[in-house]
């Protein structure tokens, strides 16, 4: 085994999609890289340039991680690059619904995950402004199987990663800077070695860019900036001891947070995941600091007598959630974007879990017809963004339409009002926020409408 690479050294290359132009050692000289070590198969040159990878994913968090396992696990030779060191934290309400789970069912680790710490969550508070609240079971009827978690993405993410690193080749502590492009094609990446301080190039037919919100793939292909009113602000802490918890998720529209809500979702031991959320053009123009708004909140009832006990775990930390309600490009001449680089949070709930899972397994998909094909074209990639869109546009949509209702204070309090007395148009609103169903297959906006006039 060259001493390049620990781990794993049986996965064979599939020919299928294994005609590779990979170069020859000598290999990259920094760090480490660690991982499934797949031999260099018949050289094969189909592209102009000698290749280090067939794949390079850039972060190794839900998207890159699904995407690289569903690749190497094919046999394609993938290097996945963290700027971070695993298991690492990710500021996140840490919810893991429906959707999500469905996708760690396909990469075989629902139960993996289910088996750590998390807080087993089966139904969803909501409460309005005006205080009315209901409950919503996630569980249809005679069905006794936990619907959704509450997982520390310190776990959650880990579990991911090492899944994919099973299969594939990976650098942790090496970020990457900048892109490697001929003419407009993208073909490696220019990255940095964080513990040695070392600059150095690396080539691959394909370039996935899975490194989240502040993407520096995404800003290399010269994607436009989200408009602040497509952008979310979020922050979160970790309270031990808040009284009334149960297994529900907890979504508060607060008077004083809307537009956003205040959230408490219960997770392992006496622990939860306290936050709120907001979209950036709201915060901006009111000039909050939500840390502050947070505190507050905290300070008045109902949350008030909750948090009398309640203690701080480390420090309320934020982070920016990008909308899929922003249509981003996602494909370019040897690249493709995933995950919160391609803007998919879900406007509504603040969701991106499930929908960086999603778009990592559709990406992949496409990558290894592309492997397959030698075609590494923006053309041909095209597919890959019409199937993220057919796949997750029309949920998006009807979020961001839900979103934008959601900032009518009275419009909350009469929907609370008629879910609290009508058990409908409660579990119609559980399906929209929590299920694995796409949320328009379930219930239209006219649907609800109808529904709450009924
Ligand atoms: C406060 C808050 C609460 C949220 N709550 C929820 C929730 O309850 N449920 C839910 O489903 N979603 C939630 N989200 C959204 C969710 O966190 C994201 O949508 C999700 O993490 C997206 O996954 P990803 O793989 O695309 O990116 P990320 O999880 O952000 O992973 C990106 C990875 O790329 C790495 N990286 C970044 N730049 C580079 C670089 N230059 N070089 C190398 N590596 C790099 C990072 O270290 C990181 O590991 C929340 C978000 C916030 C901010």
């Amino acid at each position: 085994m060259s001493p390049f690479f620990e781990g794993d050294n049986t996965q064979k290359p599939l020919d299928k999609y294994y005609k590779s132009s990979r170069r020859p050692s000598p290999l990259p000289p920094l760090g480490p890289i660690k991982g499934v070590y797949l031999p260099i198969g018949a050289s094969f040159n189909y592209m102009s340039h000698p290749v280090d990878f067939d794949v390079i994913i850039v972060g190794g968090g839900p998207g890159g991680s699904a995407c690289a396992r569903f690749l190497g696990e094919k046999g394609v030779s993938v290097l996945l690059l963290d700027k971070a060191s695993f298991p690492r934290d990710k500021t996140c309400g840490d919810a893991v619904s429906g959707k999500s789970l469905k996708v760690l069912q396909e990469l075989g680790i629902k139960e993996k995950v289910a088996a750590k710490p998390n807080g087993k969550v089966k139904g969803v508070l909501l409460s309005a402004p005006n205080g009315k609240s209901f409950v919503v079971s996630m569980s249809k009827p005679g069905e006794v199987e936990t619907n959704a978690y509450c997982v520390r993405r310190e776990i959650l993410d880990n579990v991911l990663f090492e899944h994919a690193t099973k299969v594939c080749q990976f650098r942790e502590r090496v970020q990457v800077t900048g892109l490697l492009k001929e003419h407009s094609q993208v073909v490696g990446v220019k990255v940095k070695d964080l513990s040695l301080e070392k600059e150095q190039e690396l080539r691959a037919h394909l370039v996935i860019g899975a490194d989240g919100a502040t993407s520096v793939v995404a800003r290399e292909l010269q994607v436009s900036q989200i408009p602040s009113e497509h952008n979310c602000v979020a922050v979160r802490g970790y309270y031990e001891n808040v009284s009334g918890v149960t297994d529900n998720i907890e979504l508060h529209f607060v008077d004083d947070l809307i537009p956003g809500y205040f959230w408490i979702f219960p997770l392992e031991g006496n622990m939860c995941n306290v936050g709120v959320g907001m979209v950036m053009q709201d915060m901006q123009q009111r000039k909050l600091n939500l840390v502050d708004e947070m505190k507050k909140a905290l300070e008045k009832e109902p949350f008030k007598s909750r948090f009398a006990h309640a203690k701080l775990h480390g420090d309320i930390k934020g982070w920016t959630l990008p909308f899929g309600s922003y249509k981003k490009k996602l494909v370019f001449d040897g690249a493709m974007l995933v995950g919160d680089a391609a803007c998919l949070v879900d406007p509504f709930t603040g969701e991106g879990i499930g929908n960086a899972l999603t778009s990592g397994k559709l990406a992949a998909q496409q990558a290894l017809l592309a492997l397959e094909k030698k075609d590494f074209s923006q053309t041909f990639l095209q597919p890959y963004e019409a199937n993220v869109w057919k796949e997750l546009g029309a949920e998006l949509d009807l979020s961001y339409q839900l979103q934008k209702y959601s900032k009518h204070k009275p419009l909350i309090n009469f929907i609370f009002s008629r879910a609290q007395k009508n058990p409908k148009i409660a579990a119609a609103l559980s399906e929209m926020l929590v299920n694995e169903t796409p949320r328009e297959k379930t219930l239209s906006p006219l649907g609800l409408v109808k529904l709450l006039l009924s």
